[in-house]
This record gives structure tokens, C-alpha cells and sequence, in this order.
């Protein structure tokens, strides 16, 4: 079976309504960076898909010190703000320009692994989620929005409407290693957050990608450098811990041996950037 209709709301009520006349049957496409690989290869085969490229969902917008990101805004739009530069160097680093003329910054939290490298970032930054159903909106943070390999908090019925990033002045460091320089998929990824009180970290955000079932934050090697001014024997510690704390995975990439020992090198690399 192919694809019968494709149906393309142009507001969220009308995506929203869409999704209840036709239930799980219906396949939601933001980009289709990620959906139309499966179906063109037959691997997924639904009826009927809904893409959101007019449904309204796309843009940034400053509110006081949260950053509003519509789920449908493109990674290139992503790549344009300058209001959090964290976000900046992600969408950089994610695919080439063709797919980030495409692919969005919603799709990319269901993107599997080792994908989501915008997801990376967003952890770090704490961001928070808005989803919309039949029964209203909810916000939660993006934390507690993956749940494990391929599965996630949206409701059957929900969509992911926006991305919220707080932009409070926070030191910032991304970096994506892969087997090329660009346009690659994750080895690791490695996005941090931190903010400094009298010179020595009082919150730290340590977030992995490629290093986990979804992007993981890695608590204990957080605490490794809060209380510290960031010395060398601190970030090491907090190096450690990273390795002690991820969950990689092997695939045709890398192994899962070497994925925690990338994870080991860079966070260190990216704590002496925040330094430096
Ligand atoms: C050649 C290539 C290279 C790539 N390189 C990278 C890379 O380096 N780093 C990286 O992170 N990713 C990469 N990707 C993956 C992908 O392009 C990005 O993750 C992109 O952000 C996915 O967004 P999309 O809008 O295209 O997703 P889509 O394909 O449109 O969506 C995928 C699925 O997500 C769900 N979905 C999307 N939006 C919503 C929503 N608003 N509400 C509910 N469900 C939704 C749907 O189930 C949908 O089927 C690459 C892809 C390709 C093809």
C-alpha cells in the first residue's frame, strides 16, 4: 500500500482535528528528512500522511527570557537566530544544508540514533516542551519527554507544538564528532551548559548524544563541577564520571567501547572550551 492522500492543515486546530478523524493511521510529517526515507523504502507504509509545513507551527519568537521555537521551524531558521548561540553551532553541525532547508527542530527530538544532535542541545538547556491534544496543551521539560529507544511522552493524539529555551546568560559549549568533519552522523555529541556564581559553577548541564537509547544528561558528571571553578582535576573527574555514566550503543558507525571513550575525551574537550 502507498500513500493515498496527503492532507496539509493550515492551522493547529484543523491538524489537531485531522489527527482525531483518522487516529494512529495517520502519519505526521514535519520536514520529512527522517519519514520519507522509511517510506520510500517501504518500511513505513501509511495511507494517509499530514505534514505540518502550513499548519503555522514554524518561527521563533522572544518572550521575556524564554525562547519560543515552533516545533515546524527548520533547522536553517534555527541556524539564523542569534538569541542562544548554543543553538546556532548545533543546527551547524546537523546535516547539510539541503536537510536543514528541510528537516526540522521538532523532527530532529524523534530523530533516532545517533540523530537529534539539536536535541543535544536543547537538554543542556533545559528546554521544555508544549504539546497539544484533544484534551488541551501540557509543558513539561524535554527530560522527561524521552522515555527510552524510540518512545517518548506525546500522547497518540498530541502534537509537539513548540520548543522552549530559557535564555538566561549561561556559558555554553557544543561538540558533534564524527568520522568526517561535517555532515556526518554522531560518534558522540556533547552539549553543556554552565552558570557561575562568584567564579565557581553553581548549575551545570552535561547533555550526550549518540551516547544513550535518546540525548541523556549525565548527572554525576554534573556534581563533579559544581562548587568548582572548573581546575583541570575537576573536569577530568567530571570526564570520568561521563564515561562511567553513558549507555552507548554499537552500530555501523562506532563501537560502544569506543563511543565511552569518545565521551571521556570530549567532555573534557568541551569543559576546557567553557574555560577558555
Ligand atoms: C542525509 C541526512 C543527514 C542527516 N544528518 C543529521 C545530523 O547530522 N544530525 C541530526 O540530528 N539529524 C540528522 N538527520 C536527521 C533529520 O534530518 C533531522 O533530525 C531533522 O531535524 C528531522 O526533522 P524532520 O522535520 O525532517 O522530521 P520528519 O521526518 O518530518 O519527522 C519524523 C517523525 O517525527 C515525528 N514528528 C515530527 N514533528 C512532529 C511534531 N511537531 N509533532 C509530533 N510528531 C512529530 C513524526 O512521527 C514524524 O514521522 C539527517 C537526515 C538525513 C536524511
Amino acid at each position: 500500500m502507498t500513500v493515498r492522500e496527503y492532507l496539509s492543515p493550515r492551522s493547529l486546530p484543523e491538524a489537531l482535528s485531522l489527527m482525531e478523524r483518522y487516529g494512529p493511521d495517520l502519519l505526521v510529517m514535519a520536514g520529512g528528512t527522517v519519514a520519507m526515507p522509511l517510506i520510500n523504502d517501504g518500511i513505513s507504509l501509511p495511507e494517509r500522511v499530514m505534514g505540518l509545513r502550513h499548519a503555522g507551527l514554524d518561527g521563533i519568537a522572544q518572550r521575556g527570557d524564554v525562547l519560543g521555537i515552533g516545533a515546524a521551524t527548520t533547522l536553517t531558521q534555527l541556524l539564523a537566530q542569534d538569541a542562544v548561540p548554543l543553538l546556532r553551532e548545533a543546527a551547524r553541525n546537523t546535516a547539510s544544508w539541503s536537510i536543514r532547508n528541510m528537516g526540522t527542530v521538532g523532527g530532529n527530538l524523534f530523530t533516532p540514533p545517533p540523530g537529534g544532535d539539536v536535541a543535544v542541545a536543547l537538554l543542556a538547556l533545559d528546554a521544555r516542551v508544549r504539546l497539544a491534544g484533544p484534551r488541551g496543551e501540557r509543558t513539561l521539560p524535554l527530560a522527561d519527554f524521552f522515555t527510552g529507544f524510540m518512545t517518548n511522552a506525546l500522547a497518540e493524539d498530541e502534537l509537539l507544538v513548540e520548543i522552549q529555551v530559557p535564555t538566561t546568560v549561561r556559558e555554553t559549549a557544543f561538540i558533534k564528532f564524527g568520522r568526517k568533519h561535517a555532515n556526518t552522523p554522531a560518534v558522540v555529541t556533547v552539549a553543556i551548559a554552565v552558570e557561575r556564581r562568584d567564579g565557581r559553577i553553581g548549575t551545570a548541564r552535561i547533555a550526550l548524544g549518540a551516547a544513550g537509547p535518546h540525548p541523556i544528561r549525565v548527572a554525576d558528571a554534573e556534581a563533579a563541577i559544581v562548587g568548582s571553578a572548573l581546575e583541570s582535576d575537576a573536569i577530568q573527574r567530571a570526564a570520568d564520571a561521563a564515561m562511567r555514566e553513558c549507555r552507548p550503543f554499537t552500530d555501523a558507525i562506532a563501537t560502544e567501547w569506543y563511543r565511552r571513550r569518545m565521551v571521556g575525551v570530549f567532555v573534557k574537550r568541551a569543559l576546557e572550551r567553557v574555560v577558555a
